[in-house]
């Protein structure tokens, strides 16, 4: 359960967008790249609506087992123990799967029934299938940028959510986070954003994930410590994007110009 405001800066109508989604229970899937405030959005839901937020970070040996539950040894006995979206569908929690594309594929068998109007989930192992709470909502991130034709959403399951497109905020905007997330002054935080800016346009020169606006948090984090603002671009932005030292060195050059 989320007590205090999460704090978090609409870009568009995403509020109203997952309100309707919300007032029917339809499942939503927050698409876009790392760090641009798709879970900071969530956290801000799930606390305007008052529901208890149960987040899954997905990986590759994640199982729908890990997912629905299991049976525990306890002494002698064998005890079920409920998975976390097994405990979201029972209390009518939002279930949030982060990366879902990185989980086993036998996991979307088992979120398939919860995303149409069946809602319940079949726990194989008991024999028996639950009917999800009132309140239940599945919500799935999924970033674009890392799937390969191995890995990726079958457009099966993408068709049952609704999709909402997160990207990095308009320059006014995100301004305003790193002013307010890191402390820092309105003059460094809108440099640091208009170097972000540019250093995104490198995305096609082989890096694979562009600045992120947590990475320009941190960055004005460090400048707030005392850094010296270089040097904080470089350890919170570029040491962490990239190891290839020619974009390292582009990416400096572009930070130089404006700080
Ligand atoms: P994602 O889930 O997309 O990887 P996060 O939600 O963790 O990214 O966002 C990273 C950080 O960026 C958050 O912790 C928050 O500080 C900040 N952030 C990004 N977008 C916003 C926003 N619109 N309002 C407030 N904070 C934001």
């Amino acid at each position: 359960m989320i007590i205090q405001e999460p704090f978090y800066q609409p870009v568009a109508n995403e509020v109203g967008v997952f309100m309707a989604a919300w007032s029917r229970r339809l499942p939503v899937m927050l698409k876009g790249p790392t760090g641009c405030g798709k879970t900071r959005f969530l956290e801000h839901m799930a606390w305007r609506l008052k529901r208890p937020l149960i987040t899954v970070a997905c990986h590759e040996d994640l199982t729908s087992s890990d997912l629905v539950g299991r049976f525990l040894i306890e002494g002698d006995a064998t005890v079920w123990q409920d998975g976390p979206l097994t405990k979201a569908v029972r209390e009518g929690a939002i279930c949030y799967l982060d990366e879902i594309v990185e989980a086993r594929t036998d996991t979307t068998v088992v979120i398939h029934p919860l995303t149409d109007h069946r809602r319940h989930l079949p726990i194989e192992k008991l024999g028996t299938e639950i009917n999800a709470h009132p309140d239940f909502m599945l919500v799935i991130s999924y970033n674009p940028g890392y799937q390969t034709v191995l890995k990726d959403l079958k457009p099966s399951t993408k068709q049952r959510f609704v999709g909402m497109n997160f990207t990095y905020p308009p320059a006014e905007v995100e301004t305003r986070i790193v002013m307010k997330e890191a402390g820092l002054d309105e003059s460094r935080s809108k440099a640091l954003v208009a170097a972000a800016d540019k250093a995104r346009n490198l995305k096609d020169q082989g890096l694979q994930e562009v600045t992120s606006t947590r990475a320009l948090i941190y960055a004005g984090a460090l400048m707030v410590a005392g850094l010296e603002s270089l040097e904080a671009c470089t350890m919170a932005i570029i040491n962490p994007q990239t190891d290839d030292p020619e974009l390292s060195e582009a990416l400096l050059e572009i930070f130089r110009t404006f700080f």
